[in-house]
């Protein structure tokens, strides 16, 4: 005999699943980040493509947590919603992109520092089908899961702890889950221009853009140049012992970058590429959920200390960062950057199909230690010599190639995907 549920049972049995799918347990923990990703990562979500049903899915998402959290709401909304077109950037595509980033905020205790902020952002907008910024040509649901869902993830944990404190933070601290990031920084951008809460008192921005692939420990810092307070203090709170890999720069493929040319201190927070980057392979399973608790955790100490700590958060610009280097961005050459790599020179982590790396005939595993006459050291090297040049500009890469020096020829493309 076949058991049949009865409709009350269906009802309450749904009721239940939709209930667990917000249940999550006290503190910042691996299984909650696990949950989290199985619904900003799921087939339901498709990939939250900027505009689409998906993003809106994730957009309810988020919202509804933060309400849950009884996180405050501006005006009683959760959302700003925004437009932009990606006609500029793709003919094909349509005139106008309707978004919403999704924030919260935690009121500061303090009667004079509640007027200051500290901003917590992940995007969580990704690819949904593929397209013109994913690396792969597969029209297959491109689930982001560490782009950006185990940002949004951090992000949503590091809210709830905060959340469930009895003692606030001084300074207000606001959570952003930014949209239209993929398509170029539209969300964050968009932030900047209208702010909701004054951007001249916004102590800072983190963060939090693929948080999690940790693997030997390894966590790279940016922004670190971006205020002089910014060095000791994440060597000081680094209690986990993370291998943390430093760069001052305050630009970047990420929403912060946004942040950055306004003058406010960044940081960003990466655990680094890898072959799945941006392809539909992207998915929960390869997330190292334990890993990403602990960076949760680290950031979520940092924005405490910057929340609480008296004085304002200094701005400054590292040398080599320019105008003209945030412009850079637009010129692609397609080797991934091996960001664990610690000799002199830039190592490439891996070549993307068509680029003008490929092209090039680099090869996975080459140390790049000159671009035309310049040497170069490291990362920030090599950014600042690819500020100089435009997308058509040919180049000559110094190589070495299994201990021999080679010299190639490289013509640079236009870059087309942010982070
Ligand atoms: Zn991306
Ligand atoms: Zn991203």
């Amino acid at each position: 005999m076949k058991k049949y549920l009865s409709p009350i049972l269906l009802i309450v049995a749904f009721a239940a699943s939709a209930r667990a799918q917000v249940q999550t347990v006290p503190g910042i923990t691996a299984a909650d980040i696990r949950q989290r990703l199985s619904i900003l990562a799921s087939d339901s979500l498709e990939g939250r493509r900027t505009g689409s049903p998906g993003a809106d899915r994730a957009a309810r998402y988020i919202s509804s947590e933060f309400k849950r959290l009884k996180l405050s709401p501006k005006a009683g909304l959760y959302f700003q919603p925004f437009s932009f077109s990606e006609h500029a950037l793709d003919s094909t595509k349509h005139e106008k992109t309707e978004a919403r980033n999704v924030y919260a905020f935690i009121p500061g205790s303090d009667p004079i520092l509640t007027g200051q902020y500290v901003i917590l952002g992940a995007h969580y907008d990704h690819l949904g089908h593929g397209g013109p910024f994913a690396l792969d040509s597969s029209k297959a649901i491109h689930y982001g899961a560490d782009d950006n869902a185990s940002g949004v993830a951090g992000l949503l944990e590091i809210a709830e702890d905060l959340a469930r404190r009895q003692v606030r933070p001084k300074r207000t601290i606001i959570f952003i889950a930014f949209s239209g990031e993929e398509e170029g920084l539209f969300g964050s951008a968009h932030y900047v221009d209208d702010p909701l809460f004054p951007i001249e008192s916004t102590q800072t921005m983190l963060n939090m853009d693929m948080i999690g692939r940790m693997s030997d420990s390894t966590l790279i810092v940016q922004g670190l140049g971006t205020s002089p307070v910014f060095r000791s203090l994440v060597d000081n709170l680094n209690a986990p012992k993370l291998n943390l890999k430093y760069f001052q720069t305050g630009t970047g493929p990420s929403d912060h970058a946004k942040f950055y040319a306004k003058n406010v201190p960044v940081l960003f927070f990466f655990t680094g590429f890898h072959p799945d980057y941006h392809r539909a392979t992207d998915t929960k399973e390869k997330i190292n959920a334990g890993g990403e608790a602990t960076i949760a955790k680290y950031v979520e100490s940092i924005a405490l200390d910057l929340a609480n700590r008296p004085d304002r958060i200094p701005f400054t610009r590292p040398v080599g960062d320019t105008e003209q280097k945030a412009a850079s961005f637009g010129v692609y050459v397609g080797g991934v950057p091996d960001y664990g790599y610690d000799g002199e020179g830039l190592r490439i982590s891996e070549v993307t199909e068509n680029s003008p790396a490929e092209i090039a005939e680099l090869k996975k595993g080459d140390v790049i230690v000159k671009f035309d006459d310049m040497p170069i050291k490291n990362i920030y090297d090599y950014t600042n010599a690819l500020a100089k040049h435009k997308p058509g500009d040919m180049v000559y890469f110094t190589l070495q190639r299994n201990g021999s020096e080679i010299k190639l020829p490289v013509v640079l493309g236009r870059r087309k995907q942010a982070h």
